[in-house]
């Protein structure tokens, strides 16, 4: 089993340690256990941290670029290293390197969940029952059937509270009836004899053996986000220390620019945007009137100039589906006719629609039609509809179908 050097100092990124076992992984990657790291391995609903292994031995001075790091089930914590062979690593001495900022990053994330979820559980009894940390934010589900807006201001209010309070954040080892009677709330299965406790002062205490702040203060911030409803529960998105400063940042800066295309204040936004769908479905409302008038006309004048004929048949490239549909509409209402009506618009497409009572079966005709305009769509009767991959071939379609016309 690895000595854990994290578990007793977070604060460790460099320490000396030897090769115990180095195996090949995929992509000429090797897999390189230590007999004590600093390097924390995904575990816990935490990714593991990155950084280096400097082999000791002149000779081979070079250093390996550590890309993971993982548990195996027997207490080896793995390293997975790019840039080395099998043969340089031996049996060698290295030094590990943590990357530093990266394991800041995930201190303040975890040590801050921390903090969140007894906020929760002492404002209003509410578990955490997971955690997930990614690379841009992090969750926990709590369970609850509920949860109110206010009840998450709260919340984020107490966890800053107890940030600003620079609350001493301490490592403890206890017996498992130890730890029962210290109160911890969620204890986890016995794998050592110990488990590892940490404790924030007069505020949480969990067992817990991931990677944390010397004292609430260098969380930083925490900022909830998202909220979202899960099958069990609800879950809370949120990002601490620099995270939650390069969220806010990044936030600022998307306001701003959509406030820049109003013209007007970040916080007047929601006002101009919902005055924008109120426009939109008003001209949208226009549009569809003015379109029911000009397929009242174009129909008028087509009937007009059909003498005998009972078969009209039209392309019109400039419009949509939407308009030839009201014209096939208009066209069989008003006369005895059939209306095999084509666009080319942004989506090309055909309407083929009789007045009742005719004999064509327009359903079928369209489905040879489409055969040849490798659309889809479909209808009855007396009215169908489908769309044309290629509007260039619509018209010389249309005047195929007119043949069949009875
Ligand atoms: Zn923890």
């Amino acid at each position: 089993m690895t000595e854990r050097l994290y578990y007793n100092n977070s604060f460790l990124l460099n320490f000396a340690a030897g090769i115990v076992e180095a195996q090949p992984a995929s992509d000429g990657q090797v897999n390189v256990v230590l007999d004590r790291t600093a390097f924390y391995p995904t575990s816990g609903g935490q990714v593991s941290d990155t950084g280096w292994l400097e082999l000791e031995a002149a000779e081979s001075a070079a250093k390996v670029r550590v890309i993971e790091v993982s548990e195996r089930e027997d207490g080896a914590i793995q390293h997975l290293v790019e840039g080395a062979d099998l043969e340089s690593l031996g049996s060698e001495r290295v030094r590990g390197f943590i990357d530093v900022e990266r394991r800041r990053d995930h201190m303040q994330q975890h040590t801050g969940q921390h903090v969140l979820s007894a906020a929760f559980i002492s404002l209003f009894e509410m578990p955490t029952v997971s955690f997930h940390m990614g690379a841009e934010s992090c969750t926990i589900d709590l369970d609850t059937k509920a949860l109110t807006a206010e009840q998450v201001h709260r919340a984020e209010m107490l966890a800053n509270d107890v940030i600003a309070e620079d609350r001493p954040v301490e490592i403890k080892y206890a017996t498992l009836e130890e730890a029962r009677a210290m109160g911890v709330r969620k204890i986890p299965p016995a794998e050592r004899e110990k488990l590892r406790l940490i404790d924030i002062k007069d505020f949480d205490l969990n067992a817990c053996g991931g990677t944390h702040v010397r004292s609430t203060g260098q969380i930083g911030a925490i900022l909830l986000r998202k909220i979202s409803k899960e099958k069990q529960g609800f879950r809370v998105e949120f990002v601490c220390g620099m995270r939650a400063v390069a969220t806010a940042r990044k936030d600022f800066e998307t306001l701003t620019e959509a406030a820049g295309v109003f013209s007007t204040h970040i916080y007047e936004i929601p006002t101009q945007v919902r005055k924008l769908i109120e426009e939109e479905k008003a001209g949208a409302k226009r549009e569809h009137k003015l379109l029911e008038e000009i397929a009242s006309l174009t129909s008028d004048a087509l009937l007009a100039s059909l003498g005998d004929a009972k078969t009209v048949v039209r392309f019109y490239a400039d419009r949509d589906l939407a308009f030839i549909k009201l014209l096939a509409q208009r066209l069989t209402r008003q006369g005895t006719v059939v209306a095999l009506l084509g666009c080319g618009g942004t989506q090309p497409g055909v309407v083929f629609a009789q007045a009742p009572g005719l004999a064509n079966d327009l359903g079928a005709l369209m489905k040879e039609a489409l055969g040849e305009l490798g659309g889809r769509g479909g209808g009855n009767k007396d009215m169908a509809q489908g769309g044309a991959q290629d509007a260039s071939k619509i018209e010389a379609v249309l005047e195929t179908v007119r043949k069949k016309i009875v």
